[in-house]
């Protein structure tokens, strides 16, 4: 998925942003000398070139195999560089670098999808799996999404495996398959399957959030602090069909309908949790006139609900406010002179922390009153089960102060009066694994881009040169941060 995919609505104001104490003075910061440079750089460039799309010509494992060779050979012990997943073109590597005797704290985990999306040679101006530096930008599939902070971290954990940096918990960097697609994501299978491998405190995942620009300008920094859940729901009406000529009274297209007119009807309950109270806090000092008054009626306990309603208007706030069911798909009938004998739909959901699939589907069910429809829930990969799943993401806790303070601080010294804010996302990432089993998970890329040059998945990505070193200052300073948070617990 892809970065940046900020909720706000009037991001174009900068103020400060109360996190705590945010340091205002700063600091310089350790950067990175030009052999540390350009051995992210040669990093960064490779894996570029290993394609490794979900398709014939795609191999994650290339891409894993090339980091761990990297690991072992700067002198990582091999029990902790581990290459493993279910599928011989999707293995993932989990690399450790070790705490100084016994940690009292659980690690921090690091965690980066190598899968790329699909990218044709007609479609661009440059080769995709080409890395070219060209007009201070960096091309190539993956340099948004996300390469660059997979290299960058990658060039991190060796500079501090190199200057014998020994943090006081367990620093875990995992990169994984199938984030964009394909039947092996590689951030679940890991929690799964050898939780022990990325068991931490939290979860630190560059593939969202980041640093937006406006013509040079940066404007919010943007921390996910949570996540919706994504599911789809099969919703089913069948008939016996029949001559159209002689139609009956029932009629499998119309009750579909029926019931899909009485979800575009319907809203869910508004809800609010710490980070889009957070959110909305900080929105507030930014808005003007009606909005601004309106978010703070919403805030209010009880929140207004007339200001709620106003708000919800704007697409934006609504996905912030509540749980929301769209139909996206549509589909029946066999023949123009026949009765339908099946018409369906295919409604997605986007779930509030706090609830469950199988939660929703049975609200779904009470929504579309018409007991005669099925409602059944379709994976990720596209299977079809009578219940859905009872997992929830968490309602997540105050973003922690921990991950925060050291977030701002280096944010403010690398782009100074950026206002740090944590969001709601509203798409999906592979953070929301292990937002499931409990382990609050932080999204933040440390890229600044320009808010309309987003390529994610698109033409001729692309990336400024500056911010890949940004993000690689960001991510030395950050790391050893969080490694030397360790022993406060
Ligand atoms: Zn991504």
């Amino acid at each position: 998925m892809r970065k940046n995919s900020s909720l706000l609505l009037s991001a174009a104001l900068g103020a400060a942003v109360c996190l705590g104490p945010l340091v205002s003075a700063q600091s310089p910061l350790p950067a990175a000398s030009p052999e540390d440079r350009a051995l992210a750089r040669e990093i960064f460039k490779q894996l570029i070139e290993i394609n490794t799309t979900d398709t014939a010509l795609g191999n994650v494992t290339l891409g894993a195999q090339a980091m761990q060779k990297r690991f072992l050979e700067a002198g990582f012990p091999a029990e902790d560089v581990h290459l493993l997943g279910p599928d011989a073109r999707k293995q993932n590597l989990v690399v450790r670098l070790r705490a100084a005797g016994t940690p009292t704290a659980k690690p921090v985990l690091f965690l980066g999808h190598m899968d790329v999306v699909q990218a044709l040679r007609a479609d661009w101006s440059t080769d995709p799996f080409q890395f070219i530096e060209k007009d201070g930008y960096y091309y190539g599939r993956g340099t948004q999404d996300m390469k660059e902070s997979d290299a960058a971290l990658v060039a991190t954990f060796l500079r501090l495996h190199r200057e014998g940096y020994q943090p006081k918990r367990d620093l875990i960097l995992a990169l994984t398959a199938d984030e964009e697609g394909g039947h092996f994501n590689g951030a679940r299978w890991l929690l799964e399957q050898h939780r022990e491998l990325v068991d931490a405190a939290y979860v630190i995942n560059p593939d969202s959030g980041g640093v937006e620009l406006d013509h040079g300008r940066p404007v919010v920094a943007d921390v996910e602090a949570t996540e919706k859940v994504y599911s789809d729901f099969q919703i089913t009406a069948v008939n016996p069909g029949g001559h159209s000529s002689r139609p009956r009274a029932d009629n499998a297209i119309y009750e579909l309908t029926t019931a899909l007119n009485k979800l575009a009807a319907y809203s869910f309950p508004f809800e609010m949790n710490e980070v889009t109270r957070t959110y909305f806090k900080n929105l507030a000092e930014q808005e003007t006139g009606q909005s601004a008054a309106d978010i703070r009626a919403v805030l209010a306990t009880p929140p207004d609900k007339a200001a709620a309603a106003r708000l919800s208007a704007e697409p934006s706030f609504n996905s912030n406010f509540r749980t929301t069911c769209v139909a996206t798909r549509l589909s029946g009938g066999h023949a123009n002179n026949a009765l339908a004998q099946t018409a369906q739909a295919n409604v997605n959901c986007r779930i509030f922390p706090g609830h469950s699939p199988e939660e929703i589907r049975h609200q779904l069910i009470d929504i579309l009153g018409n007991s005669k429809l099925t409602v059944k829930f379709v994976s990720d990969a596209g299977d079809v089960s009578d219940t859905a799943p009872e997992r929830k993401a968490i309602v997540p806790p105050a973003p922690m102060k921990e991950v925060f303070e050291p977030l701002a601080r280096i944010t403010q010294a690398l782009w100074p009066g950026t206002p740090v804010t944590p969001v709601m996302e509203n798409g999906a990432s592979d953070s929301i694994y292990y937002a499931q089993a409990g382990i609050p998970c932080y999204g933040y890329s440390a890229i600044a881009l320009e808010r309309d040059d987003d390529r994610a998945h698109g033409q001729d990505e692309r990336l400024p040169v500056e911010s890949y070193w940004k993000s690689l200052d960001f991510f030395y300073s950050f790391s050893k941060a969080v490694g030397d948070a360790g022993s406060r617990e």
